[in-house]
């Protein structure tokens, strides 16, 4: 009894190291599968499109998304803005220092720029603009945005009472014990 009770542990000690293992052994190749693994778990439960991402530290997956969008109602619920999420809730921290993104797709140009504000090591990508345009996915568009003039952008933009909007930014100088990013 004593004996299979020391059997049954040291059989799912062994176990664990072992997954540990494979774990810290996982190449990059298996991490972008983890990422198109969420995007396929994502497509079966009807959650938004076909788009999954994994955040990676030391070795360990820290954050995991896939896109959202449609499940929950929120435009901005893309699957690397959920991975950030949850690896910067995992690290406490509004940095992703020394992480490595792993996206199933080349990120949007939303998701281009949270990754920046986000600033991880570096970020693997599995298919390209152009394989999420041929799908219907296209975010081109909001690239050729970025140069038009206001007012000739599909969404006009106006500035408005800039005055006003400045006061923010001179209490933000003015303060002294801000946390900066
Ligand atoms: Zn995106």
């Amino acid at each position: 009894m004593c004996n299979n009770f020391n059997k049954k542990f040291l059989d799912e000690a062994a176990k664990a190291l072992e997954n540990q293992d494979s774990k810290s052994n996982f190449s990059d190749a298996d991490y972008m599968n983890e990422a198109v693994k969420a995007a396929l778990k994502g497509i079966i439960a009807n959650e938004g499109g076909p788009f999954g991402c994994v955040i990676v530290k030391n070795g360990e997956i820290i954050g995991r998304g896939n896109n959202k969008v449609t499940s929950t109602n929120d435009p901005t619920a893309h699957a690397e803005i959920t991975a950030i999420r949850e690896a910067c809730k995992h690290l406490n921290s509004f940095q992703l220092e020394g992480c490595i993104i792993y996206t199933s797709c080349e990120p949007c140009p939303m998701c281009l720029g949270a990754i920046y504000w986000a600033r991880p090591e570096k970020v693997y990508f599995g298919c390209n603009q152009q394989d999420a345009a041929d799908i219907g996915f296209d975010d081109e568009f909001i690239y050729k945005e970025i140069d038009l003039d206001y007012q000739n952008r599909s969404i006009p933009f106006e500035q408005l009472a800039r005055n006003q909007a400045l006061e923010p930014f001179k209490k933000w100088q003015e303060k002294e014990d801000k946390i900066k990013y």
